[in-house]
């Protein structure tokens, strides 16, 4: 090891005349918040700009405002005269210099007209920033008058650099190993990547790992510089592929794509539909026919101004009061002097935070609200991770607070999970910043207090922390809403347990609702209504009192056995994700499990559990269940749209039709053998386990999985018999029941409707325009089933269903008649699904089976079977 070589220091020479004024001062938080880079600003009393030290023009914007020369030393210099001054498109300003020239330190770069300027741009502060300041250790400006070309007005070190082999990584080098992603993007923003959306987008680069380029046409450059993504120039409606290499690639080039979309912090809202998307999208919107009004792809919007929409987080009806919860900025210092005091500070309350969090873990055990209790558990690990407080930890080494470093911390992590196109990791940012919070409040001394609320509360929040959720006052809060989150969120999955009726991701203007305004909070519809009349809410009223005598009749016969009024008995099974799941299926009438997503056991974590991990959670399942009842333990079912970070799976084109499934099992075997084994090292343990593989399309696909099946099975020396049977969602299987059927060892099948549907329609059941057509009573679907149970039944199999249809009242004596023996159901829906067998006889069931295969629409198929009244 040679010793790293002496730092140098350079003197810059100042840029203009004017005043210097610290960087952290300038009214712009990309400036102001160092996104771009360590720097500082010069409020200029003339017009020219000249060159702080020598070097190259690597960059300069077309429309003149700024310039970034690279010096010798490699150092990256952006000057940017004035703010917001991108729009006047050139206006006032006259460039001196082109792109590549060499210059010397105080040759003239620009001449700008001041006075224009001063009327027209936001401010005049011209800004020094070095937007490679990794490159150096510190800069420290000058303060007062400052000539251009003679004063120095910076003094800069340049990190002391080592020279073990001469050759230091290439910046944003991928961090070993990895895949390559590759997406394109139009610009949406209307004065193209200019500084401050690109300073967003480095900051969006630098949370992932890998490297990542940006090209357009033959050009190209690292997304995680500056100066490179202004020296491609591009302009609104440009074409760009983003190229990510590394651990983190398809992630990376996910969360690119979506910050680039969304306009890096510029309003893009109104730019013509088909800039916005990705270039998939612009393709399709070439087509005049089949371009869309404006509309946001992700947001509901409502027409009628007393409704507002957004999505289910938690079904139920809510009238009640607005308020208004709002969160208060924590203030917090940015430096500090002492750095092992702040650490202290930082592992103090990081510690006083985890005591609070086992607590309130512990309290919510003791009322046996187990689900909500792990959450505050995950939140103890999250405070635990390395990660989180090595970057905190490094903040405060670079002389910032305790509680600065923590929050850029934090934030940095969430912003990076909210980047992600995944709706379950995207949820955890919810929980990350929840955490962050609390930690911050105990840095700060600055707790929020909680209000009192009134009862007949609809609370109305950007965004509720699960914590918030968790402590909701059941007897005071009737619903609430988000303009956040989604349904598969913390708070999401809290509002359901708690009952709680509750829409995400509702629009912006419910923010706006007037304290006190009474409205109605439609959780099942995913609404919100205000200015209702007195008439209108004595309806409401009427139908909340009419579900929840329903659901009192339905909920007394929940342990009764579903059977039709002509003696045809229908299993109704749950579908759970966990131990929890299966106790709750118990207590609303549940015969037993026909879908355990054991994928949720991977999930979430940031290693495969053991092969003793899942036997525990199995088991404790297996227990909860009635001595003998099925549980139906569905193996790894990931791929497609639920990736797990340890098992990475090459990027596809087309990740629907690729690895996922059993494909991900029979590709690594190992996953797949060691949940054999914990499930035959699980089987004695009350329930009669069953094995389930999901996405079987070939008779090779359940030859080959039976194969690892029995030999797991018979070096298991287990002696109880657990069946073994296949997923029915690819249109194959359905096709070809009769030979599956035929297959030795094949016990059962259950249809996955949610997947049947995607593809027997070819459409994704995520896709913003086709989501809705994804209807499992699409006769094409009905009469799949049917025909797969004829053929199941002829030769002794049985036929389950357990994709959401099976939850749906109107679809249930539809299923029946198709022959259908076993409904497995999302757990609240179990005695209302029992409720809707009762209620019809096979007879009745077998004829509108009938009418439904020979109908032409899903809307035809429903109207045959009469909604509930409510
Ligand atoms: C289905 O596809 O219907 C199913 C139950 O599986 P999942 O929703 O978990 O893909
Ligand atoms: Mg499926």
């Amino acid at each position: 090891m040679s010793e790293p070589t002496t730092a140098t220091r350079i003197d810059f020479i100042a840029p203009l005349t004017g005043i210097l004024v610290p960087i952290e001062q300038v009214p712009d938080p990309v400036f102001a918040q160092k996104m771009m880079g360590e720097g500082f600003s010069i409020d200029p009393l003339a017009g020219q700009l000249v060159a702080p030290v020598a070097g190259e023009v690597v960059d300069l914007q077309q429309s003149g405002h700024a310039v970034t020369i690279r010096s010798a030393d490699g150092l990256e210099i952006l000057m940017h005269i004035g703010l917001d001054t991108v729009q006047l498109q050139g206006q006032g300003f006259t460039p001196l210099v082109a792109e590549g020239q060499q210059v010397t330190a105080g040759e003239p770069l620009i001449d700008f007209e001041l006075d224009f300027l001063a009327t027209r741009a936001k401010s005049l502060l011209t800004q020094i920033v070095i937007a490679n300041s990794d490159l150096i250790d510190s800069l420290t400006p000058k303060s007062g008058l400052v000539n251009a070309g003679q004063d120095v007005a910076a003094q800069v070190t340049l990190a002391a650099a080592s020279d073990d082999d001469g050759a230091a990584a290439a910046p944003g080098a991928p961090a070993g190993g990895g895949t390559t992603a590759i997406g394109e993007v139009l610009i949406p923003n209307p004065t193209g990547m200019h500084a401050r959306p690109a300073a967003n987008l480095v900051n969006v680069a630098k949370g992932f790992d890998s490297d990542i380029q940006l090209e357009k046409d033959d050009e190209s450059g690292s997304a995680k510089s500056i100066v490179s993504i202004l020296a491609l120039a591009l302009a609104f409606g440009d074409k760009m592929t983003i190229t990510a290499t590394g651990p983190d690639a398809q992630e990376a080039v996910e969360a690119l794509t979506r910050a680039i979309n969304d306009g890096l912090g510029e309003d893009v809202s109104t730019m013509p539909s088909g800039t916005e998307d990705t270039l998939a999208t612009a393709a399709v919107a070439e087509d005049a026919s089949l371009q869309e009004p404006e509309e946001s792809f992700n947001q509901p919007k409502s027409e009628d101004p007393n409704v507002l929409l957004g999505v289910t987080a938690s079904p139920g009806l809510g009238i009640g009061q607005v308020v208004q919860l709002r969160h208060e900025e924590i203030e917090v210092q940015e430096t500090a002097e002492d750095p092992a005091q702040e650490r202290a500070n930082l592992d103090a309350s990081v510690e006083r935070s985890i005591g609070e969090l086992n607590e309130l873990q512990q309290r919510l055990e003791a009322e046996g609200s187990e689900e909500k209790a792990a959450i505050f558990g995950a939140h103890q690990e999250i405070l635990r991770d390395p990660e989180l407080l090595d970057r905190a930890y490094k903040g405060i080494e670079q002389g910032k607070s305790a509680a600065f470093a923590w929050r850029a911390s934090y934030t940095g992590f969430a912003t990076t999970l909210e980047g992600l196109d995944n709706e379950v990791l995207a949820g955890r940012a919810a929980d990350m910043r929840d955490v962050g919070q609390r930690v911050l409040g105990e840095l700060t001394g600055q707790r929020q207090e909680k209000a009192e609320l009134a009862a007949g509360t609809i609370l109305i929040a950007e965004d509720l922390s699960p914590s918030d959720t968790a402590q909701l006052d059941r007897s005071k809060v009737v619903g609430f809403a988000t303009t956040q989150g989604g349904a598969s969120s913390h708070v999401a999955i809290i509002a359901r347990s708690m009952d709680i009726p509750a829409v995400a991701g509702i629009e912006n203007r419910a923010l706006d609702i007037p304290e006190g305004a009474r409205v109605v909070l439609d959780g099942t519809a995913g609404k919100l209504q205000m200015n209702l009349s007195d008439e209108e809410i004595s309806g409401i009223e009427a139908r909340q009192r009419r579900i929840a005598e329903r659901k009192a009749v339905e909920d007394a016969a929940k342990d009764e056995p579903a059977v039709t009024t002509d003696g045809h008995q229908v299993a109704v099974v749950a579908n759970i994700g966990g131990a929890d799941d299966a106790r709750d299926a118990m207590q609303h009438g549940a015969e037993g499990v026909g879908l355990l997503r054991s994928e949720f056991v991977f999930m979430e974590r940031a290693t495969a559990p053991s092969e003793q991990e899942q036997v525990d959670v199995y088991a404790e399942c297996s227990r909860a269940l009635k001595p003998g009842q099925p549980l139906v333990l569905r193996t790894l079912d990931v791929g497609g749209d639920k990736p797990l970070s340890y098992l990475p799976i090459p990027t596809e084109e087309n990740p629907f039709l690729g690895i996922r499934g059993v494909r991900v099992g029979l590709e690594q075997p190992q996953v797949l053998r060691t949940q054999l084994r914990a499930i035959f090292a699980a089987a004695d343990t009350g329930a009669e386990l069953q094995v389930m593989f999901p996405m079987i399309a070939t008779i090779d696909d359940w030859r080959r999985a039976k194969a690892i099946f029995d030999e797991e099975r018979a070096a298991s020396g287990v002696t109880t018999n657990v069946p073994c049977g296949i997923m029915m969602e690819v249109p194959s299987v359905a096709v070809m029941a009769q030979q599956f059927a035929a297959e030795e060892g094949c016990d059962f099948f259950s249809v996955g409707t949610n997947d049947l549907t995607s593809y027997t329609l070819a459409m994704d059941r995520g896709h913003p325009k086709l989501a809705a057509q994804v209807d499992p009573c699409n006769p094409a679907v009905l009469t799949l089933i049917g025909n797969a149970a004829a053929a199941l039944h002829a030769q002794g199999k049985w036929l389950g269903v357990c994709g959401g249809v099976a939850s749906d009242p109107q679809a249930v004596p539809i299923l029946v008649g198709l022959g259908v023996d076993e409904l497995s159901c999302s757990i609240p829906a179990i005695p209302s699904v029992k409720a809707k067998v009762r209620a019809y006889s096979l007879e009745q069931c077998k004829h509108l089976a009938a009418q439904a295969v020979t109908c032409s629409t899903p809307e035809e198929v429903r109207s045959l079977v009469p909604m509930d009244e409510d």
